[in-house]
Order: structure tokens, then C-alpha cells, then sequence
């Protein structure tokens, strides 16, 4: 065995059921390679009732950490030695990692959202509307109001939901809270500064976009969408053909990884890299 050899791969999983085609495996192991470590990223379908066992698995096989997708965000929360206080807020957990022995559980989501905003504005005072109250919406939302934004309208086609997480984030205070159905004749307010897709409308191969009144969007408008792929999605062509800025959900994808590269190995993320393996998985490099 040369000197060099060095046969131990440090592992972190995505735990979901059923496994769907992740691309986050592509900008993990493209992170990974860049970094010269020797990390793997995996896949792995877990069903609901053996997350417990899957849990206590990862902490035999010494795993740096995991993602957890639908239906294991919250349950997991259970099994986990600390929830950070964001994760707390929002309700569910999307990343684990370990700090010594303990296995802390953390949501990047929302974080990943708000680094890409802050390359174009400091959410502090101003007025976002966001479309959807899903596992996205409530991530946003809660980053948002932690970061003091002015006010939030969570807009949503079941008002139950939508008004179950209007209440959630004017818990967190600082931000007025408000919540709006969702119709065809919805029309964002004057004076809306940022309007948020966080619905799953229009994720690859969905070509479509929120049905509502795009009339009064226009330059002063930042428009921003969490469909990852396509990174152009119908919602944002349509913004930008009526002069708003946008802002993509690979940029919040990417940003999200970037943060669980950073927990996972203690070493800066090269986002470039990571962008670039995802643009290049979603066929828009
Ligand atoms: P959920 O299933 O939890 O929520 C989906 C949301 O979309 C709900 O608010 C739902 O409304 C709304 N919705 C779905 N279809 C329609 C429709 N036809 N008309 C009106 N509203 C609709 O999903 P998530 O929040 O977990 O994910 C949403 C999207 O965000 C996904 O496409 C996912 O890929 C993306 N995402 C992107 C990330 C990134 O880093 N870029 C990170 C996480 C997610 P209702 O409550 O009325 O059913």
C-alpha cells in the first residue's frame, strides 16, 4: 500500500422515500472532488417506519452527516440530539450533522434563499409576497421575519395552510404578517418589493407558472423563484419580460449545499464548482 492510500471515504447520505433522481448528489460529489477531500455523498431510500434505525445507523457508521427530503423532515427531529433554533422555528429539519458525538439537525432551506437575496438586497424593512405555504414557503417565511423584513403575505391556494403559517411566522415577530388566497385574480399590492415562487408550480417537466395577475409587475419589482430547474422557469421569463430583476431557485439550491459542504467538512464550499455541476445536471450550463 503506497503511503498516500487512503481507503476511508467520510459519508454523508440523502435520506428520502421513495429515492427520486437527486441532483444534489452531482453538486455534492463535484464539491467534494474540488475540496480534494475524500468525502462520498449517497443516496439512500429509507422507509418511514426504519428512520430510527437508519438514524442510529448513521451514528454506527460514524457519518459526517445527512439531507432528509419528504417524509422524513420532521420526524427525524425525534431521533436528533439538538434542532437548531431556525429549524425549531420552522418546524423541520433538511440537514444533520455532528458536532462531536451529537447529531444536531438544521434547515438550510430558508438560508439558501437568503444568501442569494442578500447579492441583491438587505431583506431588513422591505415588503415580500410569497406564493405557497409548503415546506419552501415556511422556510423562507421564518428566515425572512428573522431577518426582519418589513412584511410578509403568505399567498396560498388552501387557506388553512396558508393562514396556519401566516400565524407561525407573526409568532416570530418584528415583520407584519398577513396571509391571501391564491386566485387567478390575485394581484401583488402596490409597493410589493419582492415577490417569492414558492410553490412547486413549474419544476421540471412542469412548464407552467402561478396562475394571477402579473399586470403590475415592473422594474422596481425583484422577482424570485425556488424552482431549482428549469433555472429559467416560465414565472421568472414572464418577470423579466415585463422589466422585473430575478432571482433563480439554483442560486438557493446551491447556496443551501454550500452551507451543508461547510457543516459537513469545516472547510469554505467552492460555489462555482457547485453551480456549475448543477447547471450543467439541469442542462443550462
Ligand atoms: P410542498 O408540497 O410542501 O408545497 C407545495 C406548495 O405549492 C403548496 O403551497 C401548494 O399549495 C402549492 N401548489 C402546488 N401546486 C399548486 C397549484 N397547481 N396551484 C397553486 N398552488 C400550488 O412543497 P415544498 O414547499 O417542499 O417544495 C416546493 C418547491 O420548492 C418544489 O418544487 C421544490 O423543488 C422547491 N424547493 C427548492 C429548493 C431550492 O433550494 N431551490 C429547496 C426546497 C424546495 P396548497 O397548500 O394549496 O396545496
Amino acid at each position: 500500500m503506497s503511503a498516500q492510500a487512503n481507503y476511508k471515504s467520510e459519508l454523508v447520505g440523502v435520506f428520502g422515500h421513495p429515492v427520486a433522481e437527486n441532483p444534489t448528489i452531482v453538486m455534492m460529489e463535484a464539491a467534494f472532488r474540488a475540496a480534494k477531500v475524500n468525502f462520498r455523498y449517497l443516496t439512500i431510500e429509507v422507509l418511514p417506519e426504519d428512520l430510527r434505525s437508519a438514524i442510529d445507523g448513521i451514528r454506527a457508521m460514524s457519518f459526517r452527516g445527512i439531507n432528509l427530503t419528504i417524509p422524513h423532515k420532521i420526524e427525524v427531529m425525534k431521533y436528533l440530539d439538538e434542532i437548531s433554533e431556525n429549524a425549531k422555528l420552522i418546524g423541520a429539519v433538511n440537514t444533520v450533522y455532528r458536532r462531536g458525538e451529537a447529531l444536531v439537525g438544521d434547515n438550510t432551506d430558508g438560508r439558501g434563499f437568503l444568501t442569494s437575496l442578500r447579492e441583491e438586497m438587505d431583506p431588513a424593512g422591505k415588503s415580500f409576497i410569497i406564493l405557497g405555504a409548503g415546506g419552501a414557503a415556511r422556510a423562507i417565511a421564518v428566515e425572512l421575519a428573522l431577518a426582519k423584513a418589513g412584511s410578509i403575505v403568505i399567498v396560498n391556494r388552501d387557506p388553512t395552510r396558508g393562514k396556519a403559517l401566516a400565524d407561525r411566522v407573526a409568532g416570530i415577530g418584528g415583520s407584519k404578517v398577513a396571509f391571501s388566497p391564491l386566485t387567478a385574480r390575485y394581484r401583488p399590492p402596490e409597493g410589493t418589493e419582492v415577490l417569492v415562487n414558492a410553490t412547486s408550480i413549474g419544476l421540471f417537466p412542469d412548464a407552467g407558472r402561478p396562475d394571477l395577475d402579473y399586470s403590475c409587475i415592473g422594474p422596481s419589482l425583484l422577482v424570485c423563484d425556488v424552482i431549482p430547474n428549469p433555472p429559467r422557469s416560465a414565472f421568472l421569463l414572464e418577470a423579466a419580460s415585463r422589466g422585473a430583476r430575478t432571482l433563480d431557485g439554483l442560486g438557493m439550491l446551491v447556496n443551501q449545499g454550500a452551507i451543508g459542504f461547510r457543516l459537513w467538512t469545516d472547510l469554505e464550499p467552492p460555489v462555482g464548482v457547485m453551480r456549475e455541476a448543477l447547471a450543467r445536471e439541469f442542462g443550462s450550463a
